[in-house]
């Protein structure tokens, strides 16, 4: 060998060299400027902003109320104090959504069943309840009753609640549940409009939701009946019509448990082999010996509420034009029936504390330097309790281009209630979220685990699912249980949160235990997390043969 070639050799060499030391040092100086950026979060700004947004003066932020437009100019303010731009509607910050509020008629509704030509006029909020109709202010229907188990029609898992029987023309009888697949296929197909849509696929002409005991423990009929209080909304589509609407079911209904175990009386089947059914996952479907007539009356009105939308420009000339999503959402349940006097639901774990997490992490991306190279939009949504509406419009009218989207991670209910030793992330299996959920979770030094509670589908629960379903790899990360400390329980902790204070009264800010040191803790995670899937220059992928991939993905663009 010649110098020549030894000199070029080591030309080369250096090259490499650099080339690693600029790579190391841009990745070590990315990591420095995540990491000093996202070291700027603290805990006292989160609690200002929860103790301002969950104050009694917005009055539990219900949708389209006053208390919520104050929290949605608070939003606003707070980005365009920080410098973010405004990505709403014609400049502004606001995406004004189109909303139909529905109140059910409980005088006017009624459920009437004829077994043997003999007619049981049910009594409202005591056996049966009703919801709003968003698209007819009166609508009835008076069919026979088949029981479909689930109500689910699943060909990729070779599972049918409607084989064998002949639905068209008929009233279904279903339960909330669905079977025992993987955490989010069962969320997704436990889902009510999934089950609409399905029962109108086999020709159904209404639907009575049966209460049964795995249902009773997450939403019990007594707490459905008292949520009657709280408007029930659909955003409206260019064409004024009601989202997830289906006109073909003209009339639904609820019943108490009391009136659901008469339901199967004569059927050969009695209603604790139904729920013992239901529980296995193996539900049999059956027509019942009773017609039902169901009438229902709704008062509606149109009304707007809306999204609030700020956006960080990326720093990399090509990787710009696609956008990272952070939401959150800034609605809560509003003014309700008082529960020991009090009857302002402020929500301030739910969610005041994700809307003050989405404050703090945009301000933290202010003062990153560089900056991530995609761009960022800070979306605070609205309708989050009345089913996800405002994210979902956004997810279908977003002021950005949709295929430009490349995730959304979405906050929920900070539950900031015992120190934060890992991280659940819902919907990462799905694509290639997943990796990067551990890299950031490895960088702060969490660990990351499965999801310890598939009953509670908390996949479709929020507002990550309004992505996924327009497309777009969705996490939705939460606190975990893990605990290092055996006097601490974290699983006890929120069972007994989720009891007493979820969709309270007694979730403000004077509930004992708010950990704010550890919100700030989890708002780090979802910075550098957010942070790492903007610098990445693979955008994400839906995994190979995923479902939710498969099944939405194609539907981007
Ligand atoms: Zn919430």
């Amino acid at each position: 060998m010649t110098t020549a070639v030894k000199v070029a050799l080591a030309a080369v060499l250096a090259l490499v060299f650099v080339g690693a030391m600029v790579k190391s040092r841009t990745a070590r100086a990315d990591g420095d400027a995540a990491d000093a950026a996202m070291a700027t979060i603290r805990p006292e700004a989160i609690r200002a902003d929860m103790r301002f947004l969950a104050d009694d003066l917005l009055e539990g932020r219900g949708t389209a109320t006053r208390g919520h437009e104050i929290a949605a100019k608070f939003m606003a303010a707070q980005f365009e104090q920080m410098g973010l731009e405004p990505a709403g509607d014609n400049g502004t910050y606001f995406q004004s959504v189109p909303f139909r509020s529905g109140r059910p008629d409980q005088e006017k509704s009624t459920l009437t069943l004829v077994r043997g030509g003999k007619e049981q006029k049910l009594v409202y909020r005591r056996d049966f309840i009703t919801g709003a109709n968003p698209g007819a202010a009166d609508s009835y229907v008076e069919a026979p009753v088949v029981f479909v188990g689930d109500g689910v029609t699943a060909p990729e898992q070779g599972y049918d609640d409607y084989k064998g029987i002949d639905a068209r023309g008929k009233i279904v009888a279903l339960a909330f549940e669905a079977p025992h697949f993987e955490s989010s296929l069962k969320a997704h197909y436990s889902s009510f409009e999934v089950k609409q849509a399905n029962a109108v696929a086999h020709g159904a002409v209404g639907i009575i939701l049966i209460s049964d005991p795995i249902l009773e423990g997450i939403y019990p009929y007594s707490m459905q009946t008292r949520d009657l209080v709280f408007p029930q909304f659909r955003w409206l589509d260019k064409q004024g019509k009601p989202n997830d609407y289906f006109p073909e079911l003209k009339g639904g209904a609820v019943l108490s448990m009391a009136e659901t175990k008469k339901l199967f009386e004569g059927s050969g089947h009695t209603a604790e082999e139904v729920f013992a059914d239901i529980k296995a996952g193996t539900p049999k479907s059956f027509a019942l010996p009773v017609t039902a007539k169901i009438h229902n009356v709704t008062k509606l009105e149109d009304v707007r509420s809306p999204n609030v939308v700020a956006k960080l420009e990326g720093s990399d000339p090509n990787l710009k034009s696609e956008y990272v999503v952070y939401t959150a959402h800034s609605d809560h349940l509003g003014i309700g029936e008082p529960v020991n006097g009090d009857k302002i639901y402020n929500g301030a774990l739910d969610n005041a504390s994700g809307s003050a997490l989405l404050v703090e992490i945009a301000r933290a991306f202010t003062k990153r330097n560089p900056r991530p190279r995609r761009s960022l939009l800070f979306v605070s949504v609205t309708g989050e309790e009345a089913g996800l509406l405002g994210s979902d419009y956004f997810a279908h009218y977003p002021t950005v281009a949709k295929d430009a989207i490349v995730a959304n991670v979405n906050m929920d209910e900070d539950d900031m209630l015992w120190p934060l030793e890992d991280i659940i992330a819902f919907g990462a299996e799905h694509s290639s979220l997943d990796a990067v959920v551990r890299k950031a979770a490895e960088r702060v030094h969490l660990g990351v685990s499965p999801d310890p509670m598939p009953e509670e589908v908390v996949f479709i629960r929020s507002d990550q699912y309004s992505f996924v379903k327009q497309g777009i790899p969705a996490v939705f990360p939460v606190g975990g249980f893990t605990s290092g400390d055996p006097k601490i329980h974290p699983a006890e902790i929120f069972k007994k949160w989720e009891k007493e204070r979820y969709h309270e009264p007694g979730d403000d800010m004077q509930q004992p235990g708010l950990l704010f040191d550890e919100a700030a803790k989890y708002g780090r995670f979802v910075f550098l997390f957010g942070d790492l899937i903007a610098d990445d220059p693979q955008r994400p992928l839906w995994n190979k043969g995923d479902f939710f991939g498969d099944r939405y993905g194609k539907k981007k663009g």
